[in-house]
């Protein structure tokens, strides 16, 4: 049976922005809550209850399903599987440094940005998003395409696409065949921090 994993795709409200002009972002840990409130965890029925471990990866105290969220702007993604998955979404900002620093630890050109998502989401799914890569380490292929494709290793299945923001999910590629994505919904709403996280 071929893996699954769920996704949420979220519009956020502006926070407004800091001293310097930057967006707000909304805490990571309250859109994780967000989508785990709109689902219920296979072990208790209610919502899931991640937690983040030291690798900063989150799992579910109670069924240890596998969470990862991203966001930019006013966009965010979220996902759930019962495998570690990564998921990353990016703006088209032009940051040639960052892709020359990307570049060197996927040890291929980047220049799109669903690239840069596809290699952050593979880098979270590894477990490693608390260090800085070695040069390589991160198993992209030279070019990318929407849709699913394997990583360069054929360890990771890799989803991206560029709409409505470029994001990407990992999935660990234990079989022969790409995981099922489930897409998911939930509102996030300008009062919700007040109330809820
Ligand atoms: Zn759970």
């Amino acid at each position: 049976m071929p893996g699954q994993a769920e996704v949420w795709l979220m519009d956020l409200p502006p926070r407004g922005v800091d001293h310097v002009g930057r967006p707000v972002g909304w805490p990571g840990r309250h859109l994780v809550a967000k989508a785990a409130a709109s689902v219920s965890c296979r072990a208790t029925g209610q919502a899931c209850r991640p937690r983040k471990q030291l690798d900063s990866r989150a799992r579910c105290l109670d069924c240890g399903a596998w969470w990862t969220a991203s966001q930019v702007a006013h966009h965010a993604a979220v996902a759930r599987s019962n495998v570690s998955v990564g998921i990353d979404v990016e703006d088209r900002r032009h940051r040639p440094a960052a892709f020359r620093r990307a570049s060197r630890w996927c040890g291929v050109a980047l220049s799109a940005a669903e690239q840069w998502t596809q290699a952050e989401a593979v880098w979270k799914a590894m477990g490693a998003g608390r260090r800085t890569p070695n040069d390589s380490e991160i198993p992209l292929n030279e070019s990318w395409q929407v849709g699913w494709q394997l990583s360069r290793d054929s360890q990771w299945w890799i989803y991206t696409t560029g709409q409505p923001q470029p994001w990407s999910l990992a999935f660990p590629a234990d079989d022969g065949n790409p995981p099922n994505l489930i897409f998911r919904s939930t509102t996030v709403a300008a009062d919700n921090l007040t109330k809820g996280a």
